[in-house]
């Protein structure tokens, strides 16, 4: 086991990790900026290194600074957590190269599946069902039309290196195609430096389900249920919940069964998320995000298993704690992103947080690092907090969130608790019966207002 993990994070995730290793009796490094001097990661970790400026490309994502952190403080592991530089092949490489070990997977399938349009051809020869569309990139117009016209109109082009719902079009007609091939690039090359894009069928009402797995990178893959997050906001995930209310016991096991059997193929390590819209008893693979994620809370609440723990451990060469037999779904849980946003125009709100009351009780998890007096810094995104709730059933799991958003007081900056106290109150909330188009139509049809 390691001695010693440096986080190469900030915020709720770099807590999150903490608190795994302490329970593991690991040492702590936290890193920061210096616009984070102060905040809590810091102040709960053993050790602290400064790294730079708040501009997170000189700290954050300061590859030789944070080796050097690492070679200071004798840190013999690194967790990156979510974001920043946890789904970059060379950094797990250049740690390697130090002899400092990288708490995920190993870097040929961190590559792999960080290029969608290698890791759609990955999941399709693994036997995971895919999207209908291009079999790899499109390089001209008549191209993209000749795809376009097989798999039929509206198509969707994306980019091969797109992240958080960026570098994406819709074109309906075969009028429409040029430009948004046109405005894809453009927009794949400014935020990506690469201007390869793709094409896939769009998915006019699907749900996003996507599929939590564990490997130990020596054959053997769990999956943990599914997570929905079909709430969005500009293919932003708002609200996320498991098990999915289109999902029934079966539906679980089978869509479960594909990945975990897909991941031991691979010989996959660490935790991983498979991506899947999902319409009409359909599953399609979108994407494999090879990283913890925000929304990891929730398959811990309904299976009991600590997902960071799986993570340090296999990535120290154990085994995973669970096998799948062992592995159950309990109750239900909900997860709703606290954003330092105003609710109904989403600016953000950096500031001083002057007083802050987190909910508590049965069933009760807020994984944040405010507190009162913190001043949220500008440089960086602006989630504040994570509140989970569990309960035995979706209908008491409802219950529990609308009185635990009740208690919740974060004063001093704008938070997205009004809109998430509106939302636990919707009749299609409450049902489940949204699809991923579902929340942008609420919030343009003036839902806040009501
Ligand atoms: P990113 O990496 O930018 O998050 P994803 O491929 O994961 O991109 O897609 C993000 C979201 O975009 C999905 O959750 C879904 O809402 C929407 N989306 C992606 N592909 C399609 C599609 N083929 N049809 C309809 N919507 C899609």
């Amino acid at each position: 086991m390691f001695d010693k993990i440096l986080i190469a994070n900030r915020g709720e995730i770099a807590l999150r990790i903490l608190r795994a290793a302490k329970e593991l009796g690991i040492a702590t490094v936290a890193v920061h900026s210096t616009a984070d001097a102060d905040a809590m990661h810091v102040r709960l970790a053993d050790e602290s290194v400064c790294i730079g400026p708040p501009a997170a490309r000189e700290s954050y994502l300061n590859i030789p600074s944070i080796i050097a952190a690492c070679e200071i403080t004798g840190a013999d592991a690194v967790h990156p957590g979510y974001g920043f530089l946890s789904e970059n092949a060379r950094f797990a490489e250049v740690l390697a190269h130090h002899n400092i070990g990288f708490i995920g997977p190993k870097a040929e399938h961190i590559r792999t599946m960080g290029d969608k349009i290698e890791a759609k051809r990955t999941a399709l020869s693994l036997g995971i069902p895919c999207v209908p569309g291009s079999e790899g990139g499109i390089d001209d117009i008549d191209a993209a039309k000749r795809v376009a016209a097989e798999i039929g109109y509206p198509v969707l082009v994306k980019a091969a290196s797109g992240g958080g719902g960026r570098g994406m079009k819709v074109a309906r007609t075969e009028a429409d195609l040029e430009q948004a091939v046109v405005l894809a690039r453009t927009e794949a090359k400014a935020a990506f430096g690469d201007d390869a894009v793709y094409l896939e069928k769009y998915l006019e009402k699907p749900r996003h389900i996507e599929v939590q797995i564990l490997g130990d990178g020596r054959g053997d893959a769990v999956h943990l249920a599914e997570r929905d997050c079909s709430l969005q906001r500009r293919h932003q995930k708002v609200w996320e919940e498991g098990g999915s209310p289109a999902l029934n016991e079966a539906m679980r096991a089978e869509i479960g069964g594909i990945c975990s059997a897909a991941m031991k193929k691979l010989g996959y390590r660490g935790a991983g998320t498979i991506e899947f819209l999902y319409e009409d008893g359909r599953f399609y693979f979108i994407e494999m995000n090879t990283r913890i994620q925000v929304e990891h809370p929730v398959t811990e609440m309904i299976t009991g298993i600590d997902l960071v723990n799986e993570q340090i451990r296999v990535a120290a060469g154990s085994d995973l704690s669970v096998s799948q037999d062992e592995i159950r779904v309990e109750g239900h849980a909900i997860e709703c992103r606290i954003n330092a946003e105003h609710p109904a125009t989403f600016r953000p709100s950096p500031g001083q947080i002057t007083y802050y009351h987190p909910p508590g009780g049965l069933g009760v998890r807020v994984d944040s690092a405010a507190f009162q007096g913190y001043r949220i810094p500008p440089n960086y995104d602006s989630l504040i907090g994570k509140l989970i709730v569990h309960g035995r059933t979706r209908n008491e799991c409802l219950m529990r969130l609308r009185r635990a958003l009740d208690e919740f007081v974060i004063d001093g900056v704008d938070t997205t608790l009004p809109l998430f106290r509106t939302l636990v109150r919707n009749a299609d909330v409450q049902n489940g019966a949204y699809d991923i188009h579902w929340l942008e139509g609420f919030l343009e049809a003036g839902g806040l207002a009501t």
